[in-house]
């Protein structure tokens, strides 16, 4: 599933409160930012609490401790 409903400016990550990065957040165009292109999986994103879900994208840093937890893919 593809997340462009993520993009509604909110700038910090849902599950660990640091700045996500996303490019909506800094005025650049959703589509150059490096959470489009990457793929978040189903269970990370079942980790983050309902009334942000859609709305803040996962910072690179959840993504990585998440592959590592889960191995490499
Ligand atoms: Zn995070």
């Amino acid at each position: 599933m593809t997340h462009p409903d993520s993009h509604t400016g909110e700038d910090t990550c849902p599950l660990c409160g640091q700045a996500n990065g996303c490019a909506v957040t800094a005025g650049e165009d959703p589509y150059s930012c490096w959470c489009m292109t990457a793929r978040i999986p189903q269970a990370l994103r079942d980790r983050v609490p309902a009334e942000r879900l859609g709305k803040a994208c996962i910072c690179r840093d959840c993504l990585e401790a998440y592959r590592k937890e889960n191995g490499s893919h």
